[in-house]
């Protein structure tokens, strides 16, 4: 998972990670970084071609994210749960995004959508 540019600027991080503790997740790995544009691009390759890869590898990469990689049964279906619809508008209520997102775009946090996603994305952030 990701902690966007838009919740780290707003001082969330500890609201957020104290929810996904809250939900029965274990933090397996964690760290604060700043995405290059071109990793943000690298990231969001799967998006290259749609009409918001511009703006959106550009709030990526604007100032720092939290990554963590996150240990539970089902994890990536359970942590969709908790954070909710792409666009906060359409967010059930409780949701991270519900609380806490500005907009479609700039939406707080990044989760895996699948096991194989996941593992590539951990990768990419703890290569270690
Ligand atoms: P994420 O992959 O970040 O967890 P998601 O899986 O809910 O989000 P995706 O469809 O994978 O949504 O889109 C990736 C990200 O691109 C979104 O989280 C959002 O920041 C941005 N995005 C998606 N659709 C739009 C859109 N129509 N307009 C602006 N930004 C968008
Ligand atoms: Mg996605």
């Amino acid at each position: 998972m990701m902690i966007k540019p838009d919740a780290v600027e707003r001082g969330l991080i500890g609201k957020i990670l104290n929810d996904i503790s809250e939900a029965g997740f274990e933090i397996i790995s964690l760290k604060l970084t700043h995405l290059s544009i071109d990793e943000a691009k690298s990231f969001y390759s799967v998006h290259k071609d749609r009409p918001f890869f511009n703006d959106l590898t550009q709030y990526m990469s604007r100032s720092p994210i939290v990554a963590a990689v996150l240990k539970k049964e089902n994890a990536v279906s359970e942590f969709r749960n908790l954070i909710g619809d792409t666009d906060p508008v359409n967010a059930k209520e409780g949701t991270i995004r519900a609380k806490y997102a500005i907009s479609k775009g700039e939406n707080s946090v990044h989760g895996s959508d699948s096991n194989e996603n996941a593992e590539i994305e951990s990768i990419f952030h703890f290569p270690n």
